[in-house]
């Protein structure tokens, strides 16, 4: 089986995310990587370094700067002519671009794949992760989006792929990309933190979280997260959201400070090795899946913390 898996990347450097998905991709075959983008040579070159990845196609054109799905699909879809399966990660990039590739193709798109159980079935979580769904594709050629937690990363060094350019990129029309907005941060990205600390409504307020939630996670060298709740209530922005309808994590250590442990947040953190809850309510459901509960006021207990790490 040929897999071709999308590697997700600014146009300098290669992201994390892709690295899980190679992993998935060579349990199912040979590994074809594709970078498509505008002057991004550079990720064509860290793709070809991967261990596991056997060619590595790229495209570079204008219209595929952003990466806008409505350009990169079509390119995508004349590609699986020659390959058996396209695996994303399933980022905002990939679940934008996945399903219309999927629609091209007439198939099924598998989301969210926790592991390839064979060539064509796999496991994925349903009703927010509260139970693993066995499934078989019947599909001629798959479509896959990858959760990148559950896979391991493959080595960025150790491959020598053979790079090849892709032609026949075009404009669709169809989008235009407007701008874009990045919030700068020193701190680890959310998805690939070692640690994080996360708060919860229980802060009350912006100026709250950040006297009591970024001193800890700066001591700690940790990323921020942060419940709906918190995000809805305009405490941090909300690519801070974990859980359901945010990011999904899997720290070695998860903090979590005033949340009340919602399926809706489990869903994005319960795979975390170790989590630690602080939380004043002793039957809060958060302490259902922590490793380490402490029953106190966060107000108290938090600064506390941190004044000892
Ligand atoms: C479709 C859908 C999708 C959703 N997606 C997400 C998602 O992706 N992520 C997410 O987080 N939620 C999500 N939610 C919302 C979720 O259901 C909860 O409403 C949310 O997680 C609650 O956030 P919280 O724990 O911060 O607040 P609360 O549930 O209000 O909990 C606050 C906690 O703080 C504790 N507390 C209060 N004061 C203190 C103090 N001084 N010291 C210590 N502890 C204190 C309380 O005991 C309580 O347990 C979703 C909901 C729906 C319906």
């Amino acid at each position: 089986m040929k897999t071709l898996v999308l590697v997700e990347h600014d146009n300098m450097n290669m992201k994390d995310a892709t690295l899980a998905v190679v992993t998935a991709a060579s349990q199912l075959g040979e590994v074809h990587a594709l970078v498509i983008g505008s002057g991004c040579a550079s990720v064509g070159e860290q793709a070809a370094k991967v261990a596991g990845v056997a060619t590595v196609h790229v495209a570079d054109d204008v219209a595929l700067a952003n990466q806008l799905a409505e350009n990169a699909a079509p390119l995508i879809a004349s590609l699986m002519e020659s390959h058996d399966a396209f695996l994303a990660p399933a980022t905002t990039t990939g679940k934008n671009i996945a399903p219309r590739v999927a629609a091209l193709l007439d198939v099924m798109q598998i989301s969210d794949i926790l592991s390839v159980e064979s060539e064509d079935t796999f496991t994925r979580p349903i009703y927010a992760g509260n139970a693993i769904a066995t499934v078989k594709s019947s599909d001629a050629k798959k479509v896959i989006t990858v959760r990148g937690t559950a896979f391991d990363k493959a080595a960025t060094e150790g491959g020598s792929a053979s790079i090849d350019t892709v032609g026949g990129a075009a404009d669709a029309g169809l989008s235009t990309f407007v701008s874009e907005e990045i919030a700068k941060s020193e701190r680890p990205e959310l998805t690939s933190a070692k640690i994080i600390v996360s708060g919860g409504r229980a802060l009350g307020s912006s100026e709250k979280f950040e006297e009591v939630i970024t001193p800890l996670a700066d001591k700690l060298g940790a990323g921020i997260g942060a419940s709906r709740a918190a995000v809805d209530a305009g405490y941090v922005p909300n690519d801070y959201q974990v859980g359901q309808t945010g990011k999904i994590v899997a720290p070695e250590v998860y903090i979590a400070i005033g949340i009340s442990g919602a399926i809706q947040h489990l869903a994005g953190m319960k795979d975390s090795k170790i989590i630690v809850a602080i939380n004043k309510d002793e039957d809060a459901p958060i302490f259902q899946v922590a490793d380490i509960g402490l029953v106190a006021d966060l107000f108290d207990a938090v600064p506390e913390l941190t004044g000892k790490v």
